[in-house]
């Protein structure tokens, strides 16, 4: 009998399952808000101008293809810090951070999880409630009991602070806390300032291990501000982890471009910290791959490029901002008896509508538009050609 008679189907992923049924749907004018993918005004992925001028200059070079160090590219992974922790870092100028290029953010999570479980398997992992799905799954699959803590309020249609905090303050010590920089996924409700220094403070008393994911860095108001929470840890002194992407900020999706940084009290300690991640990614996938890398370094180091990426970046920003006031004006105009404009107030990709698993339903079945069952929407995938037609269908099924 096959050796593979015990294994079972396993369930669809939710979002690439809607995919699929998207791709079968024959309807014209159907629509798919599931993913999570920046798609412009024509509704294409766009291969950004400064990308384009990154890649032919280094076609033109044509560098050799070797083996990379198992950490990446030095002038990749200093680049990354500028971002995170801005161009003049008393932390990075202590070798306080050491930063590995990644497989996108989720590669980048995964060998933090790996590393973090070596340390100390019997840790508890918490992430928000809800959170981006693949949270769950990516540190139970390195070995973790993972729970949640209180985070989206359904009638304030904003963060449950009082509660997200004393959700922390019952953790134990060594508990780590998966937060969101920005752009919350799926629910588009952000911490302000003055909420991320309390979080760092419960984190400081209680003896949690943060680690901050940062996948839609620009997204909400730009590079600089969407940093806040990245600039307060960093200023904490305390030592904590950073999963970054530039799959959304450089439309690199397929390429997978991330990076972990990991904060350290010393340069002694990053040292060893550096060894020890190391043998993690050297019994995985050994060493990253080359051309993302150079590619988002290339832009991020030449003055000229760079103005260039952070115009488009910004222009993506704007188109989505865009898109959310029209979707809540023609929600209202088609004569929805509900208010929408919660929706503006939303930050990055998503909107979490509080549709109901019917009424998604109901969008799919009689509309051809895809959402996650959750109520999660995709406001990059609407564009004018199709906003009306999605407003229109939302006013419907909220009647
Ligand atoms: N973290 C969050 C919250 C995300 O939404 C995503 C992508 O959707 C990722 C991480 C992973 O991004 P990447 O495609 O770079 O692995």
């Amino acid at each position: 009998s096959s050796i593979f008679a015990a294994v079972e189907m396993a369930p669809r992923d939710p979002i690439l399952g809607l995919n699929e049924a998207f791709q079968a749907d024959t309807r014209a004018e159907k629509v798919n808000l599931g993913v999570g993918v920046y798609y412009d005004d024509n509704g294409k992925i766009p291969l950004l101008a400064a990308v384009r001028a990154a890649e032919e200059a280094r076609l033109q070079a044509a560098p050799p293809r070797g083996y990379q160090p198992i950490e990446g590219a030095q002038m990749y992974n200093k680049a990354v810090q500028g971002l995170l922790f801005g161009p003049q870092s008393a932390l990075v100028e202590a070798g306080r951070a050491v930063t590995f290029e990644a497989l996108g953010g989720t590669g980048a999570l995964k060998v933090g999880a790996d590393f973090l479980f070596r340390i100390d398997p019997k840790a508890q992992v918490l992430i928000s409630n809800p959170s981006w799905e693949n949270h769950r799954a990516l540190f139970e699959a390195a070995g973790f009991d993972v729970g949640t803590y209180p985070y989206y309020d359904a009638q304030t249609r904003g963060v449950d602070f009082p509660a997200m905090l004393d959700g922390l303050r019952a953790a134990d010590a060594g508990t780590i806390v998966v937060l969101h920089a920005c752009c919350h996924n799926p629910t588009g409700a952000d911490l302000d300032a003055t909420q991320w220094a309390q979080v760092v403070e419960v984190i400081r008393e209680r003896g949690l291990v943060a680690f901050i994911d940062m996948a839609y860095q620009g997204f909400a108001d730009g590079i600089e501000p969407d940093a806040v929470a990245l600039r307060l840890f960093a200023e904490s002194g305390l030592e904590f982890f950073v999963a970054s992407s530039f799959s959304k900020s450089f439309s690199l999706y397929g390429e997978r471009v991330g990076a972990l940084t990991i904060v350290t009290e010393n340069k002694e300690t990053s040292a060893r910290v550096l060894s020890q991640v190391k043998r993690v990614v050297r019994t995985n996938y050994s060493n990253p791959p080359t051309h993302g890398g150079a590619i988002v370094a290339a832009v991020l180091t030449d003055a000229g490029l760079r103005k260039q990426w952070e115009d488009e970046l910004a222009g993506m920003r704007d188109r989505i901002r865009l898109m959310r006031s029209a979707l809540v004006e023609k929600i209202a105009a088609a004569g929805a008896n509900q208010d929408f404009s919660f929706v503006v107030r939303q930050r990055g990709m998503f909107s979490f509508t509080g549709l109901s698993v019917d009424q998604v339903e109901r969008l799919k079945q009689e509309f051809g538009i895809y959402a996650v069952s959750s109520g999660r929407i995709c406001l990059a995938a609407l564009n004018s050609g199709n906003i009306d037609y999605v407003a229109n269908a939302i006013a419907q099924v909220v009647k």
